[in-house]
């Protein structure tokens, strides 16, 4: 055997055992078990009301837990002996969007049935997969109250233009899977939504954070008032994030860019917070494009979310 101390084979473990990455984390699903966390895929973009690639995203995203490490400096606390069970894509009909929104309603449905202890992270996709998704949490899961970041309502009435990613809130509250009181929504940006949405949303009692109301306060005090708020309503909560939420200097890789968004760092803090809370039963990242994206900066927003969530579990004694 030929030995030279300074060549490393292809394929070769690392040299020091303990640095490890984020895409080691993941496992695939092998049909039998799931840890106590799991990924799903819905690549589902056709439902854009803007040019989308975001069917992209679940892949891309996939590949972008290999640019971070699994150590926070911050809480001193490793991800390292975390497994995330990759379940893979929900197959979407080529054309057919209803058919595409049950199949994502059945598929998270049995899964949340037959893995109860499962905690579900699912990578859209546009907007219009958390109707579905809701669904199925609602179905498995009881009551749920929804924490939404996002620049829009995501409230259009579903008579004009169907079923899309500016509707799955309407559709929530109109099939009676939510109340209005049931959702919050945080950091809706000035000029990107339509005054009869946000009269909607008033007179449905959905509760608004713009992002005027963002840059007052700290998020976690925002986030405090909106747990207190739901949980005497609801029997579980949920976190769908829209990455248009952030700025277009943060998320470049989304259809609907613009100014006066959150920064990132507000985003990751939001998201350790919610981590550590115990009600939160499932989360969704939606509307990241790769297509049109800069170095997959905005899918590595995405993951960084999904780590700082994952500590803040971590943190809480959840995982
Ligand atoms: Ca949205």
């Amino acid at each position: 055997m030929m030995e030279y101390p300074f060549l490393k084979k292809a394929n070769s473990p690392f040299i020091d055992r303990y640095v490890k990455k984020a895409a080691e984390l993941l496992e695939p699903w092998n049909g039998i078990e799931s840890s106590q966390v799991g990924l799903i895929g819905v690549p589902l973009s056709k439902s854009s009301i803007s040019h989308s690639g975001a069917l992209m995203a679940p892949a891309t995203i996939r590949k972008e837990f290999g640019a971070y490490s699994t150590y926070s400096i911050e809480e001193n606390l490793d991800l390292a002996l975390l497994s995330i069970t990759d379940f893979g894509d929900i197959d979407m009909h080529v054309t057919d969007i209803k058919m595409s929104q049950d199949r994502i309603e059945q598929t998270l449905t049995d899964i949340l049935t037959d893995y109860p202890d499962m905690f579900p992270i699912i990578l859209g996709g546009d907007h219009s997969i958390s109707f579905p998704a809701i669904s199925a949490i609602m179905k498995t899961k009881g009551r749920v109250g929804v924490i939404q970041f996002d620049a829009h309502h995501d409230l259009r009435n579903l008579v004009d233009g169907g079923p899309s990613n500016g509707t799955p809130f309407r559709s929530l509250i109109e099939h009676d899977v939510i109340s209005g009181d049931q959702l919050v929504q945080i950091g809706i940006r000035d000029f990107s939504n339509s005054a009869i949405y946000s009269s909607f949303a008033y007179s449905n009692q959905v509760t608004v954070y713009t992002m005027k109301d963002v840059r007052k306060q700290p998020i976690t005090t925002i986030l405090e008032q909106a747990i207190e708020q739901l949980i005497p309503l609801v029997d579980c909560l949920y976190l769908s994030i829209d990455i248009d939420v952030l700025d277009q200097a943060f998320a470049p890789g989304c259809p609907a860019i613009g100014p006066g968004g959150m920064d990132s760092q507000t985003l990751l803090d939001a998201a350790f917070y919610l981590g550590q809370h115990p009600l939160i039963k499932g989360l969704d990242i939606v509307e990241i494009d790769p297509t049109v994206d800069f170095r997959n900066m905005t899918s590595r927003v995405g993951v960084h979310v999904i780590l700082q969530f994952l500590k803040g579990r971590m943190a809480g004694g959840l995982l």
